[in-house]
């Protein structure tokens, strides 16, 4: 039993000692909150890291983080193309049920609705600083800019890279590119010279950010606007990858990974931030050369196969996520905003979303299992595409292209696709990664009961393909001029 003087010193100790960190202590006593530095890059394939397979040229850091943190191998996006990913992972539901398709250009009107809780609202309201830096793509109005969607701050384009006077194909399609801080131009006019310093500069913001707000719960959004065209690098990192510009390219986004694990660990801040490393869409590969890899999947970004729609993913968090754990359960995009809200305590958003909570697999539980029946691909103009429930793949008869026995491009100037009829395709993935076997006609009963799951997704968000309604979608916002 301790004695009234021991409880007496316990109670001075308690009162006198400091906390082992000057960190803001959150209103509700939920001190051991992790920090999350989402890095999104763009077009990046699932064949283009080493710990992918990637072995034309090297990813330290990328393999490193892997090494000491996870692997998904089944980690999907929502929609194989840049403005629909990116809807979806930061509202945590698929871009089809928030009405974002497509990649926005920079005359649409078209932006992400304000009526959407945003993975940056959900953190800021629960007292996180918020930062971005990179690519938006979900509308390019000021009134649209990331910091009107919870972000404190943001540096990057409002669009793709590509969408500027520049552009190999159609240069009198685009005004000029601007770079924007906050919601306002900090340079009108990118020019190749400035393309040149993105990756780092945006790399550099978030080392900068984290520095600034290492006292305080914080979240911070890096979406590289590489390896989307036109790759640009550093003059100093040109040839250094030997294995092209685009492996250059991928260079400097794994030197932006090792810039921000080591300020964290300079900041003594490892062991409380979650990392995670992913990517928007499949390799762009009518670039030929400056394009990517898929590694052993099938086709690339713009088809609903899964290398469009399966994307690499790392997540490192020393002491929570297993150092070497291979997760090969499926997993999305989606799953981010709440898995993140439920890490924190965090208020989910109150409007429907698809995503579901994933910590078990990203803890690496045993004999944690996906929690999703099945994952659905929409592309275009609100088409079911595709399907993933298990180890099965299933696609519905759409219109698709394909770069198979055409001339590839080269040097940034794209090659031609040609049309694909894609019918009704069902495939083993775990026997048959590459979507190569065809087994619809020999497992009519695998397909009835998908073409089941599709029916009750079709019913919510509708589809095209089949006239299906949508009930659930909800409006894009529309800005009025
Ligand atoms: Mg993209």
């Amino acid at each position: 039993m301790k004695s009234p003087l021991m409880i007496l010193a316990a109670a001075i100790l308690s009162a006198t000692v400091p906390a082992t960190s000057g960190r803001a202590q959150p209103p509700d006593g939920k001190a051991d909150r992790p920090n999350v530095v989402v890095i999104f890059c763009d077009d990046m394939g699932y064949g283009d890291l080493g710990c992918f397979g990637q072995t034309r040229y090297a990813t330290p850091n990328l393999d490193r983080m892997a090494a000491e943190g996870a692997r998904f191998t089944d980690f999907y996006v929502s929609s194989a193309v840049c403005s629909a990913s990116r809807a979806a992972l930061l509202t945590g539901a698929y871009h089809e049920r928030v009405g974002i398709q497509g990649a926005l250009g920079p005359k649409t009107k078209v932006g992400l609705s304000h009526d959407e809780t945003t993975m940056a609202e959900m953190f800021k309201s629960a007292g996180y600083a918020t930062g971005m830096a990179g690519k938006w793509h979900l509308g390019y109005r000021p009134s649209q800019a990331p910091v009107h969607h919870g972000f404190d701050e943001f540096l990057g384009l409002p669009y793709s890279g590509d969408m500027w006077p520049h552009h190999p194909e159609r240069p009198e399609g685009y005004p000029k590119l601007p770079l924007i801080e906050g919601d306002q131009p900090a340079i009108a006019d990118v020019t190749a010279e400035i393309q040149k310093t993105l990756t780092s500069r945006f790399a550099d913001r978030a080392v900068d950010f984290i520095k600034r707000h290492k006292d305080e719960p914080f979240f911070f959004y890096l979406a590289p606007n590489m390896p989307h065209v036109p790759l640009f690098v550093r003059d100093e990192n040109a040839g250094r990858s030997g294995a092209g510009l685009y492996g250059d390219v991928i260079r400097e986004i794994d030197d932006a990974v090792g810039a921000i694990l080591s300020t964290l660990r300079a900041e003594g801040l490892d062991e409380r931030t979650l990392v995670v490393f992913t990517s928007d869409n499949g390799p762009w590969l009518s670039y030929g050369d400056h394009g990517g890899s898929a590694g052993p999947l099938r086709e690339g970004k713009g088809t609903s196969y899964e290398g469009g729609v399966r994307v690499p993913f790392v997540a490192r968090w020393p002491g929570k996520v297993p150092a070497g754990l291979v997760q090969r359960q499926p997993a999305a995009t989606i799953d981010l905003l709440p898995t993140f809200a439920a890490m924190i305590g965090g208020h989910p958003p109150a409007l429907p979303i698809d995503g579901l909570d994933v910590r078990p697999l990203l803890f690496g539980e045993p004999d944690a299992r996906s929690p999703h029946e099945a994952l659905f691909f929409y592309y275009g103009d609100g088409e079911l595409q595709a399907m993933r429930s298990g180890p099965w793949k299933l696609l519905f008869p759409h219109a698709t292209r394909t770069m198979n026995g055409q001339a590839p491009g080269g040097g940034g100037v794209p090659g031609k696709y040609r049309p694909l009829a894609v019918g009704l395709e069902l495939y083993d993935l775990d026997a048959d990664l590459g979507e190569t076997h065809n087994l619809a006609a020999d497992r009519p009963e695998v397909v009835a009961q998908l073409q089941g799951m599709a029916d009750s997704m079709r019913a919510r968000l509708g589809d095209r393909l089949t006239k299906a309604d949508g009930p659930e979608i909800r409006p894009a916002a529309t800005a009025a001029d």
